[in-house]
Order: C-alpha cells, then structure tokens, then sequence
C-alpha cells in the first residue's frame, strides 16, 4: 500500500504531490488485489461475472465433420474439370438424422446444414448451384474439394482452452460454454463496494431544495458506473458534512465493504477533519492529479477496505471513476488482463483551449462525416459541474500532458465510451 502513498519525490504544485494520470493509474493498480473467493453459477447467471478457472474442452467442436450449407454431399475427386456430372442420389442426410451408409465414388447424398458428413463424402456442393433431375444431381466445375465443410475441432479442439481465467464472460462465451456442456461456471465473487456522499448542501430526492441546496446526483451516477461493472453496492447515502456522522459512516463502510468510495470533500478548503477521520481509520494519500476535471484525488485503505475519496463536481466524479476506479475495481473482480481504455484518433472539428501540464478530459462526439472520416466535436461548455456535457457525449476527447491549445482541424486522440465496458 505504501507506493500508493505520495512519495517526497513526486513534482509538488503549492506543497501538494502533483501526479501525471498514468502515473496515479500505476500506483492505484499496484495497490489492489484479486479477490480471492469463487461460487459456481448457472450458466445463464454469469453474463459480466469474471471467470475464476482456465475452461477446456471436454469433446471437439463441432464433434463431426458436417455441412455448412443445404446442397449435396460427394467424393470432391469426382468432381468435372469441365462441363457437368451427373451424380446419382442415395439419400440424405439430415442434422439431427445422420445417413448411416457409405457413398461410392461417384454418387451424392442431399444433405442439410449441420448434418455429418457421410462416409466417403469431403465435399459440398450447394444447392442453388445444382440442377437434380428424376433421382440424380448434375454439377459443373466451379467448385473445389472440401468445400462448404466445417471441420470436426475447427471451433475448439478437445483438450484446447475455450476460456481463460479472468475473462469477463459476454455473450458468446455463454454460448461457447454452452457448447461444450458446461452447465456450472465457477467465477470470481463479486467485489462488495459501499459509496457515499458528503456535502451539506446534498438532499436527497424527494427533499425540499432549500436555496443553496442541490441533488444529490453522484449517488446516481456512481450507481449506475458499479452497476454496469457488475459488482455488489452498498449504497450509504448522504452524509452530512460532521465529524461525528463521516467517522460512523466511513467504520461502518470500510468494516462490510471491499471497497468504499466517497465524493465531495476532498478538495482543499474543505473541513479538514475529512482528512483525520481518513486518516484515523487508515492509510490515505491526498493527491492532486495533474489533470483536469477531477484533480483531487484521495487514495489508500481503511482498514482492510480500498478507499476511493473522489472530487464532489458531478462531472469530475465520472471522469475519475473511469480513469482510475474501474481499471481498479477490474483487477479486483479478478479480470485479466486489465486493458488500457481503447483510445483511437480523430479529427476534432472544435477549438480546444488547453493548458500544458496536466491531462484533460473533454466530453465529445465522435461520428463518421459524409466522406467516411471519423471526427470529433465537443459537447458544448465543459465546466467540471455540467454534467450535460457527459450526458451529450460518447466519447473522451484526451488531450495530453503537454499538449496547448488545439485547433480546429487537428487530429485528437479519443477514448469511446463503448470501449470502455465489453
Ligand atoms: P466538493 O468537492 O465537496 O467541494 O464539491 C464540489 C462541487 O460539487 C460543489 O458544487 C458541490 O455542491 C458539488 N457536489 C458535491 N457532491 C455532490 C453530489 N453528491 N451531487 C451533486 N453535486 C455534488
Ligand atoms: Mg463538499
């Protein structure tokens, strides 16, 4: 936990550790640990879970040797080199209805998708491309050997591994699974993360907003951040900004929690017993990143609990929680490996204002323009409190550490929203 904590080497903005993002995303990754407990779900149950052991195949996949198409089956070297052959047919052959016989050269068997092939038979023949007359096919000589077949093993072949431990499991590994006969699927159990909101300007929906007073809508937005990694959420509500009520709250999450996150009151200026109540309970490092929104960022344990202490500004807390809590709370769920976000260039139609020394985070929309180039334009005013910005984008426009102001017309970096979740 140690290297989480700002190190007397880190660049210093006013006597506050200002770290580089990737530097931040290093340290925090370094910091937390896999689960280590496992359950046996239902195969339909698992979709987003992260798988605990390597997956083989007990059998080959497919387990025959079959057709991809409907046509006619026969022996490829009989096949014309020119004009048309007539093949006489000696049955068919159906997907769940094997033909059992073998086929002699120079004869052909009907045959639908999926069924094996039948003895003495390679090669498929499809059926638009055949003309039967009374009980014959007649084939001309466009076609090669072995085709239009699916090899028995092409998918997996027995004794292969389907799927590695760590993958998180998306739809076709259900079916992957599914094909193997895999009824029970051992995965990771899930990470128990408890949030919590501070600010005694925050009410609750359903409270009277009081002049001064504002929603509390990161509870929202980190509801459905969690909600979408698929892990277990302890929701501990507002808080008031007291040193008695933070102290009860903070025990209580990080005693039944993997994982707590707080937002608001983190940002110097704020009441400091935050910090000693933080601190009380365990280890936290007070970070200032160099980037922006979110440049406040605490970071540590309480207790056995990894602590997350995020900016209050609505966008910032989103911001934040992208860069550096999920990549976490990834490699806690016990994925592997834990990607980088996917990050892809484009062309910005927008003027960017940027200063040098810190990465930022602007919200935009990225789309392909008439001529089939993907460009980028930002949505609108970015101040880290508007969250329509976020709500309006779908992706991430990155601006490097170094990097001043960009102009129009200026190929950016993006990180797209759907990369970031499979
Ligand atoms: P703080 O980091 O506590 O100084 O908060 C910074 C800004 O974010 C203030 O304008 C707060 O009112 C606002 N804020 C903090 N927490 C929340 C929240 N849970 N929901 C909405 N706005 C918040
Ligand atoms: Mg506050």
């Amino acid at each position: 936990m140690n290297s989480a904590l700002p190190q007397p080497s880190d660049p210093c903005v006013h006597g506050m550790p200002r770290l580089p993002v990737a530097e931040a995303r290093r340290r925090i990754l370094e910091a937390v640990e896999p689960v280590r407990g496992t359950e046996s779900l239902a195969l339909r149950s698992t979709l987003g879970r992260i798988l605990a052991r390597d997956m083989y195949a007990p059998f080959d996949v497919p387990g025959h040797t079959n057709s991809a198409v409907d046509g006619y089956a026969l022996a490829g070297a009989g096949l014309p080199a020119q004009g048309e052959s007539e093949f006489p047919i000696v049955g068919t052959a159906w997907a769940g209805q094997p033909f059992d016989g073998a086929v002699a050269a120079g004869g052909c068997v009907r045959i639908m998708t999926g069924a094996p092939l039948p003895s003495g038979t390679d090669t498929v023949v499809m059926q638009e491309h055949v003309r039967t007359e009374s009980q014959a096919a007649r084939i001309g000589s466009e076609h090669r050997i072995g085709q239009n077949v699916r090899v028995a093993g092409e998918d997996l072949a027995r004794g292969s591994l389907a799927l590695g431990a760590g993958k998180r499991l998306i739809p076709a590994d259900l079916g992957l699974l599914a094909s193997l006969g895999i009824a029970e699927v051992p995965v990771f159990r899930r990470v128990r993360v408890a949030f919590l909101s501070t600010g005694d300007e925050l009410r609750s929906i359903g409270e009277p907003l009081v002049t001064g007073a504002v929603y509390d809508s990161n509870r929202y937005t980190l509801h459905g951040m969690l909600q979408q990694l698929g892990v277990e959420i302890l929701d501990f509500g507002v808080v008031r900004d007291d040193r008695k009520s933070v102290y009860a709250a903070l025990r209580e999450a990080a005693s039944v929690a993997d994982v707590v996150i707080t937002s608001g009151g983190v940002s110097v200026g704020e009441a400091d017993y935050v910090k000693e109540t933080l601190e009380a309970l365990g280890a936290v490092g007070f970070w200032q990143i160099a980037m922006k929104p979110g440049r406040p960022l605490a970071f540590g344990h309480l207790d056995r609990a990894a602590f997350f202490g995020l900016p209050g500004n609505p966008v910032a807390v989103m911001v934040t929680f992208y860069q550096f809590v999920q990549p976490a709370l990834q490699r806690m769920m016990g994925e592997d490996p834990v990607s980088e976000p996917l990050m892809f260039r484009a062309k910005s139609l927008s003027r960017f204002r940027k200063q040098p020394g810190r990465t930022e985070f602007q919200r935009a929309i990225v789309e392909t323009d008439a001529n089939g180039a993907i460009v980028v334009r930002k949505t609108g005013t970015q101040g880290s409190g508007i969250l329509r910005s976020m709500s309006l984008a779908n992706c991430f426009v990155v601006l490097p550490h170094d990097a001043g102001d960009i102009e129009p017309g200026t190929p950016v970096m993006i990180q797209p929203f759907f990369g970031l979740l499979r």
